[in-house]
């Protein structure tokens, strides 16, 4: 393997190393801090104890963040539950809603591209006897419609299907899989991680009945999440994964993590008032991203439909650079890659193969996830850097070299080693 570096004039007003992976995690909006911190200090109260000031000021501050929680996804308060994040959101609800409608059918249906939380959740129920279909995907990262009404049966309970994938940013028809759902009498989660905040959602409009979402993709903070459960239209009833107590109307036992739950409302809030604008900016800059890359290199593909898509998202390959020597040679802008490090060995990530890319383009290929904190200039910089290093690579590669002579590699016939 090759290192390489090349080092951009730093604009003004950068500064290093710059973050770029907010499908990852997002840094916390100032705003959100400081309506957290009395929460960690002198509002300290348990939103359960009955008896006192202190636990009802924690009570009123939980209840206002359902409030917000609710308004921005079409809900109402009383249909949030909190959770620990997203990860146990989507476990609360797909085993919750398997255990609880287990008489009436045993298949849940899915697709390939979900994060793992969806993913491991229903291989595990697999091996409680529930059959589980994972839909594949096209080549634009989407579902096809027509597989997912094929795939409803009459035991069918759950559909469970993400808004936005947190790879390739490519945003599903969830309206429609909604109102499939719902004439079909089958219950429809969508894990919402990327989407809410980001693209306008709605429970009611799109026939969701329940939706997972985490503060920290949305400039809250980490380890708080909440799961929306239709009450009405059909009451969507869940078994508890978590027993101790009958918090949040005996879905999820525990006591409240208040600050965190302030935090998420705040967030929640924000995104709601900024939601319009901070797209418009982020789509700008991905714009400008991808028409860099596409007119000062060759041989460079955008993963995942265009149109659909997240406004933070650019997800591209590189073709004919090295994954790791590319990734190594941009090691002051954090981004994510087409490989997933598992047990020691850099595996291509299962969402670009799902779309049927090869191994070498999976591991060519970059995250770009742009958030509410970057800006024009550091898109600039990180497209020197990226351009400078890829041509650089390219320089030292055999088979760009022969691309570029013309020669068809898939003509070729490799000497066996
Ligand atoms: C981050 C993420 C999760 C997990 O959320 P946590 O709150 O970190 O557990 C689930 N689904 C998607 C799509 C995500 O991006």
């Amino acid at each position: 393997m090759s290192t390489v570096t090349i080092n951009p004039v730093v604009p003004a007003g950068v500064t290093l190393p710059i973050y770029m992976d907010n499908h990852a995690t997002s840094p916390m909006d100032p705003r959100v801090l400081e309506a957290m911190m009395p929460f960690f200090s002198v509002k300290f109260g348990n939103a359960a104890s009955r008896n006192h000031s202190f636990g009802w000021e924690a009570e009123q501050a939980v209840e206002q963040a359902r409030e917000q929680i609710a308004r921005l996804i079409g809900a109402t308060a009383k249909e949030i539950i909190f959770t620990s994040g997203a990860t146990e959101s989507n476990n609360l609800a797909i085993k919750g809603i398997a255990e609880m409608y287990r008489e009436r059918g045993n298949h849940i249906i899915t697709q390939v591209t979900e994060h793992k939380a969806v993913l491991d959740t229903c291989k595990r129920l697999e091996k409680y006897g529930y059959r589980v279909t994972y839909l594949p995907v096209k080549a634009d990262g989407l579902i096809d419609m027509d597989d997912l009404r094929r795939a409803i049966d009459d035991k069918t309970v759950l559909v469970t299907i993400m808004s936005a994938n947190n790879e390739i940013g490519v945003v599903q028809p969830i309206a429609e899989i909604g109102k499939l759902c719902h004439e079909k009498g089958v219950i429809f989660h969508t894990d919402a991680v990327q989407a809410v905040g980001k693209i306008p959602m709605d429970v009611q409009a799109m026939n969701i009945d329940v939706l997972s979402l985490t503060a920290h993709k949305i400039y809250g903070p980490k380890g708080v999440g909440a799961l929306y459960v239709r009450r009405r239209n059909p009451r969507v009833q869940i078994a508890a994964q978590i027993d101790g107590g009958g918090h949040e109307r005996g879905m999820r036992s525990g006591t409240l993590n208040v600050p965190g739950i302030v935090g998420l409302g705040k967030a929640c809030a924000i995104a709601q008032e900024e939601m319009a604008t901070e797209a418009a900016r982020l789509c700008a800059m991905r714009d400008h991203l991808r028409k860099r890359f596409e007119s000062e290199l060759d041989y460079v593909e955008v993963n995942g439909s265009w149109e659909h898509r997240l406004p933070g998202n650019l997800n591209m390959s590189f073709i004919y650079v090295e994954g790791e020597s590319l990734l190594m040679g941009i090691n002051d802008v954090a981004v994510s890659s087409g490989s997933a490090c598992t047990s020691a060995t850099l595996e291509p990530s299962y969402v670009l193969k799902a779309l049927g890319l090869g191994d070498d383009v999976a591991h060519s290929s970059i995250r770009f996830g742009l958030g509410r904190f970057n800006t024009m200039a550091e898109c600039d910089y990180v497209a020197d850097k990226v351009i400078g290093i890829v041509k650089k690579l390219r320089e030292l590669s055999p088979l760009y070299e022969m691309v570029k002579d013309g020669i068809d590699l898939s003509k070729i016939e490799w000497a066996a080693h």
